[in-house]
């Protein structure tokens, strides 16, 4: 301090705020908007180192289908552990770790709409009470197996059935007696 804080100044200082009402409050929170649009910018920067590296990690562009449109790529968890990750680590705390330590077969870029047909795939396998199987697609892509294949579950389920058919005439075929309504 330059200055001995006397009984004076503090006099002095308390006049000045009453003549200058607001000063402070004004130019507090000037302050703090600043410093707001500050560390907007650098937690913007940051974030975007982040996305460069995860970039340069796991593919510039879709592994599937190829698309390069930065707007539509996301780091995709391949295992689909994406919701617990972010529960675990927060919504950056996850990215900031897939880019520190390189994990390809937990992390791959994809575009937003592979990503999606993806994670139908997975839902759709899980829902039929079939385990979802990873495929490679694209170029070094993985997905699940159905991806982008509308007729896949149709088809499995009749393989599932034939076999089913299979097995009960199997173990009903010494008596000749074959149950109804196995299409059920
Ligand atoms: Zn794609």
């Amino acid at each position: 301090m330059p200055y001995k804080m006397t009984e004076a100044r503090r006099e002095y200082n308390r006049l000045w705020r009453i003549r200058n009402p607001g000063y402070h409050k004004q130019h507090s929170s000037v302050w703090r908007k600043k410093n707001r649009l500050h560390k907007n910018e650098y937690n913007l920067a940051w974030r975007q180192g982040v996305t460069d590296t995860l970039r340069r990690l796991y593919g510039t562009s879709c592994r599937i289908c190829g698309l390069s449109d930065e707007a539509s790529l996301i780091t995709d968890h391949i295992r689909e552990d994406g919701g617990k990750e972010r529960k675990t680590y927060g919504h950056h705390g996850w990215k900031s770790r897939a880019a520190r330590n390189y994990q390809p077969d937990h992390f791959q870029t994809l575009c937003a709409s592979c990503n999606q047909s993806k994670n139908f795939a997975h839902r759709r396998a899980l829902k039929a009470g079939l385990t979802p199987k990873l495929r490679p697609f694209g170029n070094g892509g993985l997905a699940w197996e159905g991806f982008r294949d509308l007729g896949w579950l149709e088809r499995q389920m009749a393989t599932r059935n034939a076999d089913l058919r299979a097995r009960m005439d199997k173990l009903t075929r010494p008596n000749e007696s074959k149950p109804e309504n196995m299409d059920n």
